[in-house]
């Protein structure tokens, strides 16, 4: 019998949690044909959600749980998941039921089918505010631009993901991580299923706008140097004024017969000098990049198929 992990991250979700096992006993008494590893992060929780996550293991041995010392964050929580997954395939939902378990009978259709990460997109997002719509839609759109790595709109972390994709995205060990951009950095074949997005079960969401700046920079940081190039791309407009200025003073002073004026030195001495240190600035950003993508320690790549047999990154 296949294996299959249920990843769910919870932060102070002591009021959504029964709710939350309601619906996933249904689904598991739905989906006989598989065996289940409920698999419960709790991510230094303030609430009683450690003591309702170890009752509910007392009377259900399908449920497991890593307990952290304190708050990680999500994204740490999403790795110490897959640390601990012993299933085939796992799938990462979060804890307050806005991804809908009755989608996973789908999601597992597909990972039958060969797919090694389907992934669920959103339709609508009911319970959101106007504002976090738009600043969601915002940081994909910057993020996708400044980063190359295509990322899939719309998409959260709810997703199913074939085992090695899970051994893959072990292998990624960088502290900040943006696991958006690394599901689709791995690669291997997507799906996508579409669905409609609930609110909240219960309880408050831990977003807020810090979370998402947070998330939003190491996101564009963890990807790409681009940013760093920006002094070398400076340094250009500086040196190009230099250049022109200069001409412009040397045909006044030779035209008019009049020897360089004060003003028109240090104009020249400040374009001069600013210019060679936005310019050092820009070649030690380009090292540093260099150095920060060497010391993230990252596999070049990952083989999908040798010889017609699966490669699965044991
Ligand atoms: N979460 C977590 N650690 C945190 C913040 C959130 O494990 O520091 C979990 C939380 O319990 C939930 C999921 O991540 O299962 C999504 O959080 P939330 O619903 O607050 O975010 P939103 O859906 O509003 O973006
Ligand atoms: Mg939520």
């Amino acid at each position: 019998m296949k294996k299959i992990t249920i990843i769910i991250p919870a932060y102070n979700e002591e009021e959504a949690l029964p709710y939350l096992y309601k619906r996933l006993e249904d689904l598991m008494n739905n989906m006989k044909k598989y065996e289940f590893e409920i698999l419960f992060v709790n991510d230094g929780s303030k609430d009683k959600t450690i003591q309702i996550i170890k009752q509910m293991r007392e009377e259900d041995n399908r449920i497991s749980y890593v307990d952290f010392s304190r708050n990680f964050g999500k994204e740490i929580a999403m790795i110490a998941g897959l640390d601990y997954a012993k299933g085939d395939c796992v799938i990462f939902m979060d804890a307050d039921l806005q991804d809908p378990p009755e989608l996973i009978p789908e999601l597992v259709k597909y990972w039958e089918q060969g797919y090694d990460d389907v992934y669920a997109r959103r339709k609508t997002r009911a319970g959101e505010t106007f504002l976090k719509k738009f600043t969601s839609k915002m940081y994909y759109k910057v993020l996708q631009k400044l980063t190359r790595v295509p990322i899939q709109k719309d998409t959260g972390d709810f997703r199913l993901l074939d085992k090695r994709c899970v051994n893959a995205l072990k292998k990624l060990r960088e502290s900040q991580r943006c696991s958006k951009s690394m599901f689709s950095w791995i690669g291997y074949n997507k799906k996508e299923v579409l669905y409609d997005r609930d609110a909240r079960i219960a309880g408050k969401t831990k977003w807020n706008y810090k979370k998402l700046m947070d998330l939003a920079i190491d996101g564009i940081t963890s990807f790409t140097t681009s940013p760093l190039r920006i002094s070398t791309y400076l340094s250009i407009p500086t040196f190009l004024a230099l250049i022109i200025y200069f001409i412009y003073v040397i045909i006044k002073c030779i035209t008019q017969n009049i020897a360089i004026q004060a003003f028109q030195a240090i104009i020249l001495l400040v374009l001069f000098f600013s210019g060679i240190q936005i310019m050092l600035f820009g070649i030690i950003g380009e090292y540093l990049g260099r150095i920060f993508n060497e010391t993230k320690n990252r596999p070049l790549y990952f083989v999908n198929e040798y010889n017609g047999v699966k490669e699965t990154n044991d």
